[in-house]
């Protein structure tokens, strides 16, 4: 085993108060909203339905989907936590403008990590001689946020022998991040055990009430860090996760809301009249959800599917084209883009995709510190990412909040990819 320090900027990046603040504001309202797409079997069936044709792991999350549903939700409390991903587009007049990349429903990341880097760019301040910017600094504390949250969820599971299971992957590449939000569950009496999937399908049972027991000890939470990607799985996983979606734990997130991330889902969501429907009298809500949205584009087959594909094929530096999967290094850009649009513009695999305008930030200077990297001086962009947790109890939400950010910062020469896909490194924002 290696042990590796994580990447992180020489220094703070500048980033608009106004879209920061706007960034938090709107955290509530997207937590409702997955919350509610989560619960809508109609929207979910209607919104997949061409993608699960021709996506087999999106359609095999869906089988597990239908079966819990056919069976009847042993589950009664619900938990959330995901974080909401957004760049600054920069427009023609030089103003910036809050635009969502993504939101992710599963396995959102460096909650734990990013509550220590404003310690480290604050110490960097000082040294500096910039004792007065270093005071700018927000404290940022996602690790206990999360943590709140899940200790709510455990409080109402309400067995005070029964553990919270960290869902870990095989390859643990993000342990130190993870034993953040573990730590402050022990400090608050809630035991922790981390497993893989391979271990639920050894040791894995549910009793008569379908309560869930690894090796005779009992689960409130199932508090997914894995399971996000094709490769997580084989046939005795895909039955762990059966097994753990029919348990009554809690699981973070429900297999319903994995669904809800979807980049299919995402794109639905920008069609005129879908917030709507999904948040009923809601008007200011959906407001602010909708202030966020990018151009999102469905390639379904038909007539708007073609005309969308026929403009990206034509101009493809205005767009981004993303498959139905997570965790960066997926999405297709430019000439690439051009010649697998060109290439599946007249299958059904087209719809697999879904197209995306392209962002484009104002790029700022800034040293990128990483293991066995060059130091030197590069023109970066930022990604700000906003944690939301929630709690449910049946249909009352008894949590809901925003839980602390993360600022990402990358060279503007990687078009994509994150901290774990090795391109990002974790940053701190100084409001301006
Ligand atoms: P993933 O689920 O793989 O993280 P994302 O949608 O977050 O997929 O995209 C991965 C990365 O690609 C982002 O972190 C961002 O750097 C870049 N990216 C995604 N969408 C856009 C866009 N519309 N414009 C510019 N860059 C984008
Ligand atoms: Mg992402």
């Amino acid at each position: 085993q290696v042990v590796s320090y994580a990447p992180f900027t020489l220094l703070p990046s500048a980033v608009p108060q106004d879209l920061f603040e706007q960034a938090y504001a709107v955290q509530q309202d997207f937590n409702l909203l997955v919350d509610a797409i989560s619960q809508n079997k109609e929207f979910l069936e209607k919104t997949l339905a061409s993608t699960i044709k021709v996506d087999d792991f999106t359609a095999q999350l869906f089988r597990i989907y239908m079966q819990v549903l056919e069976e009847g939700l042993a589950q009664t409390v619900f938990l959330g936590i995901n974080r909401s991903d957004y760049m600054f587009d920069c427009g023609l007049d030089g103003t910036a403008a809050l635009r969502q990349i993504e939101i992710n429903t599963i396995a959102a990341s460096f909650g734990g990590l990013t509550s220590r880097t404003a310690d480290i760019h604050r110490l960097v301040l000082k040294v500096l001689g910039k004792t007065e910017e270093a005071s700018h600094l927000l404290p940022n504390n996602p690790a206990k946020g999360l943590a709140l949250g899940i200790a709510k969820a455990w409080e109402l599971y309400g067995s005070q022998r029964a553990v919270v299971m960290f869902l870990v992957e095989e390859v643990q590449r993000n342990i130190f991040d993870q034993r953040c939000v573990e730590n402050e569950l022990w400090n608050r009496n809630i035991g922790v055990i981390r497993r893989r999937f391979r271990d639920v399908f050894e040791q894995g049972s549910l009793d008569a009430s379908r309560r869930l027991y690894m090796n005779g000890q009992e689960v409130a939470v199932v508090y997914y860090r894995e399971g996000y990607v094709p490769q997580n799985y084989d046939q005795q996983n895909w039955e762990a996760r059966l097994l753990l979606e029919r348990s009554r734990a809690v699981k973070c997130p429900d297999i319903a809301t994995q669904l809800a991330g979807t980049k299919k889902v995402q794109q639905e969501l920008s069609r005129p009249g879908t917030l709507e429907k999904l948040l009923p009298g809601r008007p200011e809500a959906i407001a602010r959800i909708r202030a966020t949205f990018a151009g999102l584009y469905s390639l379904d087959e038909g007539e708007e599917g073609d005309r969308i594909a026929a403009t990206a094929i034509a101009d493809p530096d205005r767009f981004v084209l993303k498959p139905q999967r997570e965790g960066g290094g997926n999405n297709l850009y430019g000439e690439e883009l051009r010649e697998v649009l060109e290439k599946i513009k007249d299958s059904p695999e087209r719809t697999s995709y879904i197209l995306m305008d392209k962002i484009k930030p104002q790029p700022a200077l800034n040293y990128l510190l990483r293991a066995h990297s060059p130091l030197q001086v590069s023109e970066c962009i930022s990604e700000l990412g906003i944690f939301g947790v929630y709690v449910r109890q049946g249909r009352e939400l008894v949590l809901n909040k925003a839980a602390g950010h993360l600022l990402r910062t990358k060279a503007i020469e990687h078009a994509d990819g994150g901290v774990a896909a090795g391109v990002a490194v974790l940053d701190t924002p100084f409001l301006v």
